[in-house]
């Protein structure tokens, strides 16, 4: 059952149940007060009866007593009963003698018995005569009267009993009191006299004769309900009151109670159903009233609950700009008005989280973006920290990748602005990071961090390798000179798998070189730090944003992993295995850059091209495995001779090449010279293959022929000068090997312009299109000392 359905039940019940108890009462009540004003009618009707039948029987006896003093005068007599007559003061009148014989007597009187109305004042009641012996004398024939036997009742219910007649009698006697006369003055108790007396009581009267007092005489009843009135007295006693069917009230009257007359009074009980309709009526609208204004009450008290609970549910369904209608200043109201603070709240909340969400997503995008699409790895950083810095929101953060090199933290802040507290050029420059030696804590002029490890926070954390989360205050660490000033932070370390072993590995050629790093049980734990500062807000960082901080320091880790192989894999791409020198595609690419480095800066470009001599002959004696040993040592000779600006090329089998920018020819020569020594000097120790048929290490001497040819003394471009120093390598060969031969500037040019050129000189010659006549300085031909 819903609220309001018991609300207005509950209404319902409280004012419509005393209205019908009420109503019920107010019924009750009218009913019995009906009753007794019916009664009461009665008990009047019945003392006015008795009032009426006695002021006629006075009247009877003052008319008997007034012809009584005109005995024994016949005629006075005669008058004086005639006057009474036609006065009405009675029926009849008749005077008799001493002797009973009549001496007058009116006309028509009425039948016997008549009701004697001395019988009225005996106070033994109950006794009342018809008659009490006294009769009508049959009037005397004189008079010429009828006898009183023709009437019958007028109502013509016939009956035993005549009309009902009042007698009054008067005595004359003489002094001897002997007897003179009586008077006899009757009245009749007509049909008119019954309605007068009716009319005057206000109630219906039937006259009632006969011994068994049924005998209707007169009646002012309707005809409907005379019966009933009649039975109903019937069953009465004298004096007895009791209903009829038809609602009537019925009084049984006489002749044992007083009263001289049997007779029934009876009347119609009050009619009530107006009064009853109009109680109906007020408790129907009452009712009415009761349901509207229940309705009302219950509407008006669940309506507000109803849109309060509409509203949460939207609420629910995620309609977060649902509100209630506020009436009033009740409890409801209140908890309406709450309601809507908290949705407005909660609404702002979810705006300002959906903004942070879409700024992070938005961060994230660029991050995905940056992720893939470059390698770049400071930019990687800086989007790593830029959306930590969003997802924690955070106001400041700095990220910082271990210079293995130098043992220092390099990295960015966030806010450029702000980070180092010393002047910005004490710090060295990005590409020359702080050595091995700088004790403290360097920012660049781009604001380039470079933290020691084991200094401040980000240090520490470096070395230790744990997060770490706080506020400066209160938990420490004292931040170094040149980290960013901060209130709260969380630093976490990040670290790369294996990344110790690249401490100690080298590049190849000299100018990829990495100096010795830190590495061994020194080493730090981490490989790197990512820290944020003082939460937007002045909140402190909890531990959610530890883990967030995590989880970017682990993309940290995975963007310098994947710059690291990609630069390995670059590497590789670029290196001949064997050696570890740069291998032939990476000497196509070089070679014209140094051209172009050259040409820019008005520089020269030495190129030496170098063939190790009768290597197929090592390769025979001493195996194949041994051969690529006599291989990797001479390539260790090359770097360990060249400069660090210098690039050495493995160009493919025993064929290596060396770029030396910024040298002339004879320069050229000199490292040339240098090369062949260093080869030939140290015999080569190699582990010869079992099937060769020797045991243990075996010395090799190895020689090794070079050509040289110079930008732009010999060629004009790098392929140029490539060939030139080919060229002049098979000159070396065919000059007797173990020596260097320098290109000769009229031989460079024909190799591209073969018209003219002597070319021709076969494989082993002497010099392929040699001549020392073309250049400036006569080639040279050194064998080494
Ligand atoms: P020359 O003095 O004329 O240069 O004589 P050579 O024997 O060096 O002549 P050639 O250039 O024809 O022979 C080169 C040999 O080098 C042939 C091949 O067996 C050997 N060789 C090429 N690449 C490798 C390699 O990677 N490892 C080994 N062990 N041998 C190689
Ligand atoms: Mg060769
Ligand atoms: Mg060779």
């Amino acid at each position: 059952m819903t609220l309001r359905g018991r609300l207005t039940t509950a209404f319902l019940t409280v004012v419509l149940g005393p209205v019908l108890l009420g109503a019920f009462f107010v019924g009750a009540t009218v009913a019995a007060v009906g009753q007794s004003r019916s009664t009461e009618r009665l008990d009047l009707a019945t003392a006015s009866v008795g009032t009426s039948v006695n002021a006629l029987c006075s009247q009877l006896e003052a008319a008997a007593g007034a012809v009584a003093l005109l005995l024994p005068d016949p005629a006075r007599l005669a008058v004086a009963a005639d006057q009474a007559v036609a006065r009405g003061l009675a029926s009849a009148v008749q005077v008799t003698g001493p002797d009973g014989a009549s001496i007058v007597a009116t006309a028509d009187p009425p039948s016997a018995p008549w009701v004697d109305c001395a019988s009225e004042r005996d106070d033994n009641g109950g006794t009342g005569s018809t008659g009490s012996g006294q009769s009508w004398q049959a009037p005397p024939a004189d008079t010429g009267t009828g006898s009183p036997d023709g009437t019958g009742p007028p109502d013509g219910t016939g009956g035993s009993g005549a009309m009902p007649t009042l007698a009054a009698f008067a005595e004359v006697r003489d002094e001897n009191d002997a007897l003179v006369g009586q008077v006899s003055a009757v009245k009749l108790l007509d049909a008119d006299l019954v309605a007068r007396l009716a009319a005057s009581t206000g109630v219906g009267i039937t006259l009632l004769a006969g011994t068994d007092r049924a005998t209707v005489v007169h009646s002012t009843e309707p005809s409907e309900v005379r019966g009933n009135v009649v039975a109903t007295a019937g069953r009465l006693a004298d004096g007895g009151t009791s209903w009829t069917d038809g609602g009537r009230q019925v009084r049984r009257l006489g002749p044992d109670d007083g009263q001289l007359l049997p007779m029934a009074l009876s009347t119609p009980r009050d009619q009530l159903s107006g009064l009853y309709a109009v109680l109906v009526a007020t408790v129907v609208l009452a009712g009415l009233l009761a349901v509207v204004a229940a309705w009302w009450l219950a509407r008006s008290t669940t309506q507000p609950l109803a849109e309060l609970a509409d509203a949460a549910s939207r609420v629910v369904d995620g309609d977060l700009a649902a509100r209630v209608p506020v009436r009033g200043s009740d409890e409801v109201s209140e908890l309406a008005t709450i309601f809507n603070r908290m949705t407005r709240e909660a609404q702002a909340y979810v705006q300002a989280l959906t903004a942070s969400r879409d700024q992070l997503r938005g961060q994230l995008t660029i991050l995905g973006d940056t992720l893939s699409s470059t390698h770049d790895l400071q930019r990687i950083l800086r989007v790593i920290l830029q959306t930590a810095l969003a997802a924690t929101g955070a106001r400041d953060g700095a990220v910082l990748v271990l210079d293995p090199a130098a043992g220092v933290l390099v990295g960015q802040s966030s806010n450029r602005t702000t980070p180092a507290t010393t002047s910005a050029g004490t710090g060295p420059a990005a590409d020359q990071p702080a050595g091995p030696d700088a004790a403290a804590s360097q920012v660049g002029p781009d604001g380039t961090l470079h933290v020691p490890l084991g200094s401040g926070l980000l240090g520490t954390v470096a070395v230790s390798g744990q997060p770490k989360r706080g506020r400066i205050e209160r938990d420490g660490p004292a931040l170094s000179a040149y980290e960013p000033a901060c209130r709260t932070y969380v630093a976490v370390p990040f670290s790369v798998p294996n990344w110790t072993d690249e401490l100690g590995v080298g590049v190849p050629g000299a100018g990829g070189q990495r100096p010795p790093g830190r590495h061994g049980p020194g080493a730090p734990a981490a490989f790197g730090v990512l820290a944020v500062y003082d939460r937007l807000g002045g909140d402190e960082f909890d531990d959610a944003d530890l883990m967030t901080l995590r989880t970017f320091a682990g993309h940290a880790a995975v963007a310098v992993n994947n710059v690291r192989m990609h630069k390995e894999a670059e590497r590789l791409s670029v290196t001949d295995p064997l050696t570890g020198l740069w291998n032939y595609r990476h000497l196509r690419e070089s070679i014209h850059r140094e051209i172009e480095r050259a040409n820019r800066f008005g520089r020269m470009l030495a190129v030496l091209v170098l063939d190790l001599d009768r290597f197929k002959d090592i390769n025979d004696t001493y195996g194949h495995a041994a051969g690529d040993s006599v291989l990797v040592e001479f390539a260790r000779r090359i770097r360990a001779e060249i400069r660090e600006v210098d690039l050495a090329f493995r160009q493919g089998g025993e064929e290596f090449v060396v770029l030396l920018p910024e040298t002339d020819v004879r320069g050229a020569a000199t490292v040339a010279e240098r090369l062949c020594a260093a080869i030939r000097d140290r015999p080569i120790r190699v582990e010869p293959y079992a099937g060769a048929g020797r045991r243990g290490h075996a010395s090799v001497s190895v020689t090794v022929s070079i050509g040289i040819a110079v930008y732009p003394d010999h060629a004009s471009d790098g392929e140029e000068v490539l060939d030139a120093a080919d060229d002049a390598l098979y000159a070396a060969k065919a000059a007797g090997r173990d020596i260097f031969h320098v290109a000769d500037r009229a031989a460079a040019r024909p190799t591209r312009v073969p018209a003219g050129g002597g070319a021709a000189t076969p494989e082993g010659g002497p010099s392929r299109g040699g001549g020392a006549s073309f250049g400036p300085h006569p080639p040279r031909q050194t064998r080494g000392r």
